[in-house]
């Protein structure tokens, strides 16, 4: 069998971009070292692409959630580098962890005891500081079997650091109280925004994700961090409709006059989802060219009236600026690249 052609459909990751990227929140955490957010194949964008690219520009900490998404990482980078963040549940769990050399991040006192049980060895400890998502307690910071712990890092993560909340200041105090309570290598509290707001937050290692790969949770990193990810389809069909001819599922547009549209190959299985329709915008050339309809599967139909000379088989440009495509949809800028599909060509 040969070969299948590419998609219609293109995703371009600007590896050049996401090492600027990742080189001035770098900077922007002063003493500390950014480390990098990778989970969920590298949020969408590709970890086969930016982990490699990473690594190069000297990223030395890798965060994963999953362990399958360890196993890939593996390819890439030392296993030491390498954290999953959801921890040890199970045996094989803990076994994986041991035999490839990947550090596990102990959430629970179950995790801690079930780590130690199986042999123990270095690994990362979460505290909770209030987002109630994975984390010891304080509380529980003092039980015996954390002493017992090999700790290399010792994290926990900001709910708010995206606004400003003085919850920021509070999760930032009792990080302070609960290192002062366990042995560790290093500390790290700073997500993508948490390297926004200041030194006092980026301590040894920070851990950005989402600005990595273009996303702007806070105004301080507007004008710094540029887009990574860029989306182009390719016009499968043009059509003439005539006054009163309605588009896609549910008729919900109907055309006022006769106007010349096309039909794109880009639908909500690659991302492209339903809260696009009536602010979704693609490009030809300079003419802007508006999503009419709702989005139906696999495709789009855009208004062609500006852009005379577009013919089946051209490419359009999708613009997808995240801080701008989260204001028009309504999706927050993570769910924006997380969504993006597995049919892209890349
Ligand atoms: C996802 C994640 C990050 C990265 O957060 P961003 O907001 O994407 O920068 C950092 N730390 C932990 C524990 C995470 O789960």
């Amino acid at each position: 069998m040969p070969e299948a052609p590419p998609a219609h459909l293109r995703l371009t990751v600007d590896t050049g971009a996401l090492t600027d990227n990742w080189r001035a929140l770098d900077h922007l955490s002063g003493k500390a070292a950014a480390g990098a957010a990778v989970k969920a194949n590298a949020y969408g964008v590709g970890a086969q692409s930016v982990v490699p690219a990473l690594a190069d520009a000297g990223c030395k900490s890798f965060f994963v959630a999953h362990w399958a998404e360890a196993a890939e990482l593996l390819n890439y980078v030392p296993a030491a580098q390498i954290s999953v963040l959801h921890g040890p549940l199970t045996t094989a769990d803990a076994n994986f962890a041991r035999s490839t050399g990947v550090k596990p991040v102990i959430n629970s006192l179950h995790q801690a005891r079930l780590w130690q049980d199986t042999g123990g060895g270095i690994c990362d400890l979460m505290i909770d500081t209030g987002i109630n998502r994975l984390g010891l307690s304080p509380n529980e910071v003092s039980d015996r079997r954390i002493a017992e712990l090999d700790v290399d890092i010792l994290m926990s993560h900001l709910a708010s650091g995206d606004e400003d909340n003085p919850f920021n200041h509070m999760q930032m105090d009792a990080f302070r109280s609960a290192a002062a309570r366990v042995g560790y290598q290093r500390l790290s509290l700073a997500n993508s925004a948490g390297i926004a707001l200041g030194h006092e937050f980026t301590f040894d290692l920070t851990r950005p994700g989402l600005a990595l790969y273009g996303g702007i949770p806070r105004q301080e990193l507007d004008g710094i961090i540029k887009p990574v990810v860029g989306i182009d389809a390719a016009v499968l069909q043009t059509r003439m409709l005539s006054a009163g001819d309605t588009v896609g599922y549910n008729a919900t547009f109907t055309a006022p006059h006769s106007m010349r549209v096309g039909v794109v190959s880009l639908g909500y299985a690659d991302g492209y989802l339903r809260s696009w329709a009536g602010r979704g915008m693609l490009q030809y050339q300079s003419a802007a060219l508006p999503v009419l309809g709702k989005v139906s599967m696999d495709m789009i139909v855009v208004d062609l009236t500006d852009a005379a000379n577009c013919q089946e088989g051209d490419w359009l440009t999708v613009p997808y600026a995240l801080p701008e495509a989260a204001r028009k949809t309504g999706l927050s800028q993570y769910e924006l690249l997380t969504i993006l599909g597995q049919r892209f060509s890349r």
